[in-house]
């Protein structure tokens, strides 16, 4: 244990983690924000949302990726709630079919609750190219 010249022990604590909430998109490992083979987009932006609220990047980035026929998606998703950005999606458009409504929560509440869920299962996964959910979700 070294101790530095303002009297605060150096080596105190655990190691300085990169902080995914503030990197950008393409500065976070890709392994982390691939789509996984066969995810549909609701999973996929379920996953991200530890990353953050980031707009629509990973929605663009899953229509990149699996969907590039999906011109549409943005404006359908708006069309659902999803407006702003993609927390709305889960606040408006889809939740998991397993799991109980938060309806009339304040929004902290609600990402309070969220980062309290448990994982989702995995995926039972969509065919390539499609932006539909899988079973997991049904529309809000
Ligand atoms: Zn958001
Ligand atoms: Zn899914």
């Amino acid at each position: 244990m070294s101790v530095g010249a303002d009297g605060v022990a150096e080596d105190w604590g655990s190691p300085e983690e990169p902080n995914l909430l503030e990197a950008p998109v393409h500065e976070l490992p890709e392994a982390l924000t691939m789509p996984k083979p066969g995810e549909c987009l609701i999973c996929y932006l379920w996953r991200m949302q530890d990353f953050g609220c980031r707009g629509h990047e990973f929605t663009d980035r899953y229509v990149e990726l699996r969907a590039p026929g999906a011109t549409g998606l943005r404006r359908r998703l708006a069309g659902m709630g999803a407006v702003c950005c993609e927390c709305e999606v889960f606040l408006n458009a889809y939740h998991p079919i397993h799991r109980q409504r938060l309806e009339d929560q304040a929004e902290d509440e609600w990402e309070y609750r969220m980062a309290e869920t448990p994982d989702m299962p995995t995926c039972p996964g969509v065919r390539r190219g499609s932006t539909q959910p899988c079973g997991l979700w049904t529309r809000s």
